[in-house]
């Protein structure tokens, strides 16, 4: 990160200096005060389980000197060489130096959001913009609130662009993520069914999503999935932008035409201009030929050239747990562990489905679906039924996934559900053969890399 003066900080928070040198700066930002040293700024967050004001002494004793605190907490700390500065919030705090700071540099950024997908999208838009140009994008998954503010923090003047994933789970928090990275280009994955529990519909999802145009100009790009039955729907209108969709309709602005995959990659013919384009990516799944797609879009709307987008896509590396291909001598593992909804369910079980051996799925719940999580887990019972020779449920809401299936006919001896993933593993044993392909999915906080890491040792 490139220096900040306390003057700055102060101007950016519109905080009180209760404490500072003349000329103190920082040059980098954290909210972990295990992170923090000389001339970092600890920010204390108020999270749902620590209240960062409780670590300004930790941090202060890793040589950290800069503080911004909340007005309502009173801290003792015994020194006098501390920088300190008051305000009102200090999540907002934390967004709003993160603008200031972000607005140092005139580079185009790109705003990814999207229900399922923004990750790999994200990854997608990275490999083509870094043919030709110093890229930053997201460490992981640091897409929300303090993420965002954080990875903006990583900017330093010899990147040329910005590619931010951008999550939410509500109303509202897409624009205040708008509001500071402002991007230039926004792109919306999908509309599926995630945290549909506090959006009350997938109208509702459309909504948050289109949140990121909130500071749209006629000079601003919005690229979407143009075959997404929500997204379709803002299609063939005026807007003060410009829209381009991609999908395999051939209404889009960029459509595939016809693929061809391979066990670890896809070949995809995409119409760009009226005219065929060969495109090769090194990962399978057909929702990746959607993202690459939206990474497409990006790059032109950036002036590469065809061959320096499909160089990128070549190039593209997909972060850990999401489709991971992992092989021993005896079995494959299709490790997309990290998350799910019902919508990747799907996607991950056609991968799996186009195995010619013996196809496992072991899936596990899929959380934060309120009201909808019988009828979503019921969907993904009736995707496995093509895809799956044995399919192996886990947790509370999954059963509903293995009741579906058997009662559309996935044969019962070969569906098995078990409450706990210790009760599972215990059964892998006799349940997994030599050969088979194993798709392991569910969300995060089911933690089903343990069966990942059990296969791996055991079998
Ligand atoms: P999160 O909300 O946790 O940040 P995300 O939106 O970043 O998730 P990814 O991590 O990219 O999503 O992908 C999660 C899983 O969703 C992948 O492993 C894959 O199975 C599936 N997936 C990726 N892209 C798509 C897509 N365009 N359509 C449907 N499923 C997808
Ligand atoms: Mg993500």
């Amino acid at each position: 990160m490139e220096n900040l003066t306390l003057k700055e900080l102060v101007v950016a928070t519109n905080g009180r200096l209760m404490m500072g040198k003349e000329g103190a700066f920082v040059n980098d930002v954290v909210i972990d005060s295990r992170k923090a040293k000389e001339n970092s700024l600890f920010v204390a967050i108020v999270g749902e389980n620590l209240d960062g004001h409780d670590f300004i002494e930790a941090a202060y004793k890793n040589g950290c000197k800069t503080f911004i605190k909340n007005e309502s907490v009173s801290i003792k700390l015994n020194s006098s060489d501390i920088n300190l500065i008051e305000v009102k919030n200090t999540e907002i705090a934390l967004g709003d130096i993160a603008k200031y700071y972000k607005e140092k540099f005139e580079i185009p950024f790109i705003g990814v959001t999207g229900s399922v997908g923004k990750t790999t999208t994200r990854d997608m838009v990275y490999g083509v913009l870094s043919a030709k140009f110093n890229t930053l994008k997201n460490e992981g998954n640091l897409n929300n609130q303090l993420g965002v503010p954080l990875t903006l923090f990583t900017l330093k003047s010899s990147h040329e662009c910005a590619v931010i994933e951008m999550g939410m789970s509500g109303f509202n928090e897409i624009e205040y993520l708008s509001n500071i990275v402002n991007p230039k280009i926004g792109v919306i994955s999908n509309v599926g069914l995630s945290h549909i529990e506090n959006l009350g519909s997938q109208e509702g999802i459309l909504k948050a999503k289109m949140e990121i145009t909130t500071n749209f100009d006629s000079s601003s790009i919005l690229i979407v999935n143009g075959d997404d039955k929500f997204l379709s729907t803002i299609k063939g209108k005026e807007y003060d932008y410009t829209l381009k969709t991609f999908g395999f309709n051939t209404d889009n602005d960029i459509y595939c035409k016809d693929y061809i995959m391979e066990e670890e990659s896809i070949n995809f013919t995409c119409v760009i201009n009226g005219e065929k384009q060969e495109i090769f990516i090194p990962t399978v799944g057909k929702h990746n030929i959607y993202n690459a797609m939206a990474a497409i879009l990006v790059g032109m709307s950036l002036n590469l050239t065809l061959d320096e987008i499909k160089e990128g896509l070549k190039n593209f590396k997909a972060t850990k747990m999401r489709l991971d291909i992992l092989k021993n001598d005896n079995i494959t593992i299709i490790n997309d562990a990290y998350n799910a909804s019902p919508d990747s369910m799907d996607a991950a079980l056609k991968i799996l489905g186009r195995y010619k051996n013996r196809r496992v799925a072991i899936l596990g719940d899929m959380f934060e679906m309120g009201e909808h999580a019988e009828y979503g887990h019921r969907l993904v019972g009736k995707s496995s039924i093509d895809n799956v020779d044995i399919l192996i449920t886990i947790g509370n809401d999954s059963k509903f996934i293995s009741e579906e299936a058997k009662n559309l006919g996935l044969n019962p001896e070969s569906v098995y559900h078990f409450n706990t993933k210790e009760d599972a593993i215990n059964k892998l044993d006799d349940l997994i053969q030599n050969k088979d392909v194993v798709l392991i999915k569910a969300s995060r906080g089911m933690k089903l890399e343990k069966i990942v890491e059990y296969l791996n040792e055991q079998l």
